[in-house]
């Protein structure tokens, strides 16, 4: 089993989602293979103030921006501001599921609504195109010294 660590978030990702969002993200940290997640059935990652916890790979969260925008939603939009606790996400859990408690309703419209965004700020970030170094080129013959041969 592979234990739970805090994973490094990509800096283009990062820029892109402080364009988006307006503040600073750096404050939030993503855990990767955190044992809370199991906690809750088959959800996929859980946050708290300041935090996503993932069940699976940090690698496999960053690259789907949706996923990426509903979580991030839950903490600078419903837990920083102090309208998200959990027991009123309980409460909402009680009343109306999970589907449709309002937290949820909230972040996954937020996230339908600006993932073409993310994607575009993300396209328009050079570093996501060349995510590999090009491979090395040998130099142009004339940029050789000539030597005498011999
Ligand atoms: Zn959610």
């Amino acid at each position: 089993m592979t234990s739970a660590r805090e994973a490094q978030v990509p800096e283009v990702l990062a820029r892109a989602l402080e364009h988006l969002f307006g503040r600073r993200v750096g404050g939030v940290r993503v855990i990767e293979y955190a044992w809370r997640t199991r906690l809750h059935g088959r959800a996929v990652a859980t946050t708290r103030p300041g935090r996503i916890y993932l069940r699976g790979s940090a690698r496999e969260f960053f690259a789907n921006p949706w996923l990426v925008l509903h979580e991030y939603c839950h903490v600078l939009c419903q837990w920083q501001p102090g309208r998200l606790t959990v027991p009123r996400y309980l409460l909402e859990c009680l009343r109306r599921g999970y589907w449709n408690n309002r937290f949820e309703v909230e972040a996954r419209e937020f996230a339908d609504l600006n993932v073409a965004r993310l994607l575009a700020l993300l396209a328009g970030a050079p570093e996501t195109h060349a995510p590999e170094p090009p491979p090395p080129r040998p130099p142009p013959y004339n940029t050789r010294p000539a030597r005498p041969a011999g």
